[in-house]
């Protein structure tokens, strides 16, 4: 067992085009064979070519017989058929779906999926792949005999070699199988053991195709009851004897000695892998244009500090913060510059605040501040700090921007929505009584 190469996981039916053709051309091919994307090639140069790109090209009324040389393509990275998953994990992001398999000439030899190589690192997969006959290798004893073998003769060997069953042959066939408990059931009977096995056997057998996967027997296995799998080949002959437990315990040694082949690899791949994780949990958790924490992450760290809070007996403060006129910034300066501001206030706003203070953009032109370990007078005196701060910076575009908040006090057994509420009353308050202020509500 092995991970495989790339080209091994690689589709070779691409469904490909020369640049050299039209638009119209592409069009067609996609049409014919309902791909949602087509392979552009170019010598050993790969490019992809997607629906949305061909919808682009009608929205801009782009005339169809361009060439595909005038378009703008992405391209599609490549990688040589040989090269082993495992060395190109690391290729592999969110944006790109598809990589090309190359020939040793840079020709196009198939194409992988991001899904493709992923799964095909997954153990059930390798499991799927790894057919009986690997493991037939391994299995040592031959425990078969034929059909006119006296029982006696067969009983002797049983006990010596220590067999729980062997199958019943005829011309290389199975037949029949006989096991420790046929024994128990003929002693218990008083049986005549001079006659051949072929009287004591249970016949039919149930068998399974050497081709058939690891997977596939333990599956066939579970569902019978049997503790063992008859394999034969293609001509129904037999190839031996396989015990559940052989199965499993040969899956696990031989997954481990994958792993400890590719200890290094799969470092780096579990590396990589954290690496990605992080970024999208960063992702999830962040608002794109400020960078700040969104009202997701906020909630999830509100409840850490709560607990917290509620654990030490430490005050806590909430501030929510709303620019003023905000709507005036964007219809006199534009969304752009509205955003620059955003972006602008988002940065003073953690700059002027504690490190232990959480700031989230609640959404909008709208803030909140997580005071843990902080009286409500000294939240208001930051909040005073903040407001002071926004009305003296000195904006390139915009003339001045000012913001009010609204203050608060969480208690113990309050609970987020009543927080934002009171802050929210406060805030109402500033802004009514003129904004640019700070009012406190407890
Ligand atoms: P007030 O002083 O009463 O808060 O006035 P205001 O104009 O700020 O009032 P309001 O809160 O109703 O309007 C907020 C505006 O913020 C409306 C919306 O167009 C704008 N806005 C919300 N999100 C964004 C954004 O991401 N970028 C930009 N540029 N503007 C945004
Ligand atoms: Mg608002
Ligand atoms: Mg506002």
């Amino acid at each position: 067992m092995k991970f495989p190469t790339i080209g091994e996981i690689a589709t070779t039916n691409v469904v490909s085009i020369e640049r050299s053709k039209s638009v119209a051309d592409a069009i067609k091919v996609i049409f014919e064979n309902e791909h949602r994307n087509l392979i552009v090639v170019d010598g050993t140069l790969f490019y992809i070519l997607t629906v949305a790109d061909i919808l682009n090209i009608k929205v801009q009324n782009i005339d169809l017989s361009t060439s595909l040389r005038e378009l703008e393509l992405l391209t599609v990275q490549t990688v040589h058929k040989d090269k082993n998953v495992l060395q190109i994990v690391d290729y592999l992001n969110c944006d790109i779906e598809h990589i090309c398999v190359t020939n040793d000439d840079g020709s196009l030899y198939g194409i992988v999926t991001h899904t493709d190589i992923t799964s095909s690192i997954d153990p059930e997969t390798l499991m799927d792949n790894f057919c009986l006959q690997d493991f037939l290798k391994l299995s040592r004893r031959a425990r078969w005999v034929k059909s006119d073998m006296k029982t006696s003769d067969l009983l002797q060997e049983m006990t010596s070699k220590q067999y729980e069953s062997v199958v019943i042959v005829e011309n290389f066939k199975p037949i029949g199988i006989f096991t420790t408990k046929d024994i128990i059931r003929m002693i218990k009977n008083n049986q005549n053991l001079e006659l051949s096995v072929s009287f004591y056997m249970s016949s039919p057998v149930d068998t399974i195709s050497k081709n058939c996967s690891v997977k596939e027997a333990l599956e066939f296995i579970k569902e019978k009851h049997y503790k063992r799998v008859v394999v034969i080949d293609e001509e129904g002959k037999m190839s031996g004897i396989i015990t559940q437990k052989e199965l499993i315990s040969l899956s696990y040694s031989r997954w481990a000695m994958l792993i400890k082949e590719h200890h290094e690899e799969l470092t780096q791949i579990n590396a990589s892998l954290l690496n990605k994780s992080k970024k999208y949990e960063e992702m999830a958790s962040t608002d794109s244009l400020t960078g700040l924490y969104n009202r997701g992450k906020f909630l999830e760290v509100y409840l850490s500090s709560y607990k917290t809070m509620q654990e030490r007996g430490n005050s806590m403060s909430f501030i929510l913060v709303d620019i003023d006129y905000f709507k005036k910034v964007n219809d006199t300066y534009g969304h752009n510059v509205g955003d620059e501001v955003l972006v602008l206030i988002a940065h003073e706003l953690q700059k002027t605040l504690r490190n232990i203070d959480i700031v989230c953009r609640w959404g909008g032109e709208e803030f909140v501040v997580l005071l843990p370990a902080t009286e409500v007078e000294n939240a208001a005196a930051l909040a005073e700090k903040l407001r002071a701060h926004i009305e003296s910076l000195v904006l390139q575009k915009v003339e001045r921007v000012t913001a009010s908040f609204g203050v608060t006090k969480i208690y113990v057994e309050d609970d987020i929505k009543s927080v934002v509420e009171r802050a929210d009353k406060a805030l109402y308050d500033a802004k009514k009584s003129g904004r640019n202020m700070v009012k406190v509500l407890l």
